[in-house]
């Protein structure tokens, strides 16, 4: 942080106390410290908007987020406002209903530069976008009866640690051979997907007048992936060529699957697949039309590679390991069948061809 960074906050002092007593600098640097002490992006995004409402007086402060390859402006915004008490409360919700603000958000994201505008009612806006790998991932958003020109360079310093320490989350999140998430985030990145939904589903029940039935199915599949006889691909052609078929594996996953499918390497040769928002006949058509673009691809030296797939869909109440467990049962039984197969595990419980998983029957610790 820059002596100007800091001049700017003593300047601020006078109209926007900070807390009575300390020192700008050290409180924010407690804000800093506040922030980048978290582990998880949703705990981040959350502690970011809430840091900038303490420091700046502002009617909006808010994270707009754009998910990967989305062509929206905003998929998910944070935002931190105070309630009736002066607290300061923090909510989710998913895209942004004013076209003027979605424009600004547009323009400032595709430019990269931040953007500075007072609206015809007198309201300043400030627009500042996150960027990552040279492209906007998101923007801080802050709207504000009071000019808001002397706090940029604080929440420029602010959007770009948040940056900084996004791109090591991140990279922390995946797996090195192929750039999929590692296993140690798919239970951060499963809750958000369900929360995504859940979400989604409430916002078209309210829509819909509450009349959709309650309880309603959830949409979330999760999928096991292995590859068939990899020991021999290893054994015949070298480790070297057994990596290569993994990436080659992993490349295609990412041209075929949909950018709101979420792609882990678990492990191995092992790759978990979370399909959102689909009803089961297309996820088993999205996934045997995968298994058959890889059966049908000549992987270069090693000629045809295939892989089994085991599905399991994901209820609202069912633990990870429970489902997990159960589209791997799906995928062994792929496997004892004659391999370079899907199957889905409802299916296969409802024709009687495997026993049903229950709570009770697997080890969960
Ligand atoms: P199946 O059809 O039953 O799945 O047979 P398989 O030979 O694929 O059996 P299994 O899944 O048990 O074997 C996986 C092998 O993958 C074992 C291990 O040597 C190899 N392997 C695990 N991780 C890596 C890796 O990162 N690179 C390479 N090249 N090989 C790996
Ligand atoms: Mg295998
Ligand atoms: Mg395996």
């Amino acid at each position: 942080m820059t002596g100007t960074h800091l001049r700017d906050v003593e300047r601020m002092r006078g109209s926007w106390p900070l807390n009575a007593g300390t020192a700008p600098e050290s409180r924010l640097l407690d804000s800093v410290a506040e922030f980048t002490y978290h582990r998880d992006i949703d705990a981040l995004d959350h502690s970011l908007v809430l840091s900038l409402a303490e420091l700046v007086r502002a009617s909006t402060v808010a994270l707009c987020k754009r998910a990967a390859g989305s062509r929206a402006p905003v998929d998910t915004m944070i935002r931190c406002a105070p309630d009736q008490h002066g607290k300061f409360v923090v909510e989710a919700s998913d895209g942004i209903d004013d076209p003027a603000v979605e424009g600004t958000l547009r323009r400032s994201m595709e430019s990269l530069q931040a953007s500075a505008e007072t609206t015809p009612g007198g309201l300043n806006r400030l627009v500042v976008p996150v960027q990552h790998e040279g492209q906007a991932i998101g923007a801080v958003l802050l709207e504000s009866e009071d000019g808001l020109e002397n706090v940029r360079p604080l929440v420029d310093g602010f959007v770009r640690i948040y940056a900084n320490y996004i791109a090591l989350l991140d990279e922390s999140e995946r797996d090195k051979l192929t750039g999929l998430y590692n296993r140690r985030s798919f239970e951060p990145r499963l809750q958000a997907l369900l929360k995504r939904q859940l979400r989604a589903r409430m916002g078209a029940r309210a829509a819909d007048d509450r009349r959709r039935p309650a309880g309603e199915a959830s949409r979330v599949w999760l999928a096991i992936l292995d590859i068939d006889h990899f020991k021999r691909i290893n054994d015949g052609f070298g480790h070297v060529y057994g990596d290569e078929v993994i990436l080659l594996l992993a490349q295609k996953m990412r041209q075929c699957f949909r950018q709101a499918d979420v792609l882990f390497r678990f492990g191995g040769e092992e790759f978990v697949i979370l399909l959102g928002s689909a009803e089961e006949d297309s996820v088993h058509a999205i996934l045997e039309r995968f298994r058959d673009i890889v059966a049908s691809h000549p992987f270069p030296q090693v000629g045809q590679v295939t892989v089994s797939i085991g599905y399991a869909r994901i209820g609202d109440l069912d633990h990870p390991d429970i489902v997990l467990d159960r589209a791997d049962k799906a995928l062994y039984f792929a496997k004892e069948n004659g391999r370079n197969r899907t199957h889905g595990y409802e299916t296969l419980t409802a024709r009687g061809d495997l026993a049903p998983i229950t709570v009770g029957s697997i080890d969960l610790f």
